[in-house]
C-alpha cells in the first residue's frame, strides 16, 4: 500500500558514524531486501502489511526541509535514505530526493547518498554541481543476480549498480561501494572489490545484522538459494567475521583502494 503522508520533520540527527544528520523521504522500501533492518519502522506507522509492501511517501518533505534548513545551521554531511532506499522506484514519481538534494546543492550542504538504484543517475546534473561536497555510496552483497533476487527482490540488477558507479565517478562525484550486508557464504568480497574499485573513492563493508527481526526471512532467502544452514552459525561466530574484516582489508589493499570502515553488529 503506497500513502501519502505529512512529516513535521524530515532532517533529523542521527548517530551513525560520520553522519549527523540523516533524511528519509519514505518510510518503508519497494526494494523489499530480506535482511533490511529499516523494518522497525513499521511500528511507526501502523502498516500491517510485511516489509517490502507499503511505502509512506512524506510528500511535504521539500517544504519542510526548506523551513528546517531556514532555523538551523548543519554542521556535518546528512546522510540521505538510512532507513529507506531514497532512490526506491517511488521516487521516479515523487521526486522527493531530487527536491531535497536540489536545496542541498543550492545551500552548499555536505550531503551523502546511499542507494541501491541506478535512478540516482536522473539527478547527475545536480550532483554534478555539488561534486565537491557530496558523494554517492552504491550497495552490493553479490555480482550474482540470481542470488540478488532471493534477498533483495525489487532491486535493480547487479550490472545497473556497477554502471551507475562508473557514470558518476566519470562525472567526478565522489563515489564509494557499500559491501553490505556480507552474507556468509554468498558474499564474495574479493571478486566485488576487483570489479567496483576502478569506480571508487573508497569502500565501507557491513556484517549481516540480525538483530532485527529478519532472521526468518533472511533464513527463507538462503533456503531459496539452497545454501546449506552453516551461515547462521557463521553470523554469531566473532572468528568468522574477524576473518572477513581481514578479507576486506586485504581485498582493498590489493586494488588500492582505501577501505574506510566495517560495521560489525
Ligand atoms: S534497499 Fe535498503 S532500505 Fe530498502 S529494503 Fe533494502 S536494505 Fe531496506
Amino acid at each position: 500500500m503506497i500513502r501519502e503522508v505529512k512529516a513535521k520533520t524530515v532532517l533529523q540527527k542521527s548517530k551513525l558514524p560520520e553522519s549527523p544528520y540523516c533524511l528519509n523521504p519514505y518510510i518503508g522500501c519497494t526494494h523489499a531486501c530480506s535482511y533490511c533492518y529499516a523494518r522497525f519502522m513499521r511500528r511507526f506507522t501502523g502498516h500491517q502489511e510485511p516489509w517490502g509492501l507499503f511505502v509512506d511517501a512524506k510528500v511535504n518533505t521539500p517544504d519542510v526541509l526548506s523551513k528546517q534548513l531556514a532555523r538551523n545551521t548543519i554542521h556535518g554531511p546528512v546522510l540521505i535514505g538510512s532507513v529507506c532506499d531514497a532512490y526506491q522506484p517511488l521516487e521516479k514519481r515523487y521526486e522527493l530526493t531530487r527536491a531535497s538534494i536540489q536545496q542541498f546543492v543550492s545551500k552548499g550542504i555536505n550531503f551523502s547518498v546511499l542507494t541501491k538504484s541506478s535512478l540516482v543517475l536522473r539527478d547527475i546534473d545536480l550532483l554534478r554541481q555539488g561534486a565537491g561536497f557530496c558523494s554517492v555510496g552504491i550497495s552490493l552483497s553479490t555480482l550474482d543476480d540470481s542470488i540478488r533476487r532471493k534477498f533483495e527482490p525489487g532491486t535493480c540488477s547487479v550490472q545497473k549498480r556497477l554502471h551507475a558507479l562508473e557514470q558518476l565517478h566519470k562525472e567526478g562525484i565522489r563515489t564509494y561501494l557499500f559491501i553490505g550486508p556480507i552474507l556468509p557464504l554468498i558474499t564474495n568480497i574479493e571478486a566485488i572489490v576487483a570489479v567496483a574499485s576502478q569506480f571508487v573513492d573508497e569502500v565501507w563493508g557491513e556484517a549481516l545484522n540480525l538483530r532485527c527481526g529478519n532472521r526468518n526471512d533472511v533464513a527463507q532467502s538462503y533456503a531459496a538459494c539452497n545454501l546449506p544452514d552453516e551461515w547462521d552459525k557463521l553470523t554469531r561466530s566473532p572468528k568468522y567475521w574477524r576473518s572477513v574484516a581481514a578479507e576486506l582489508e586485504n581485498a582493498c589493499c590489493r586494488a588500492e583502494v582505501p577501505l574506510v570502515g566495517f560495521y560489525e553488529h
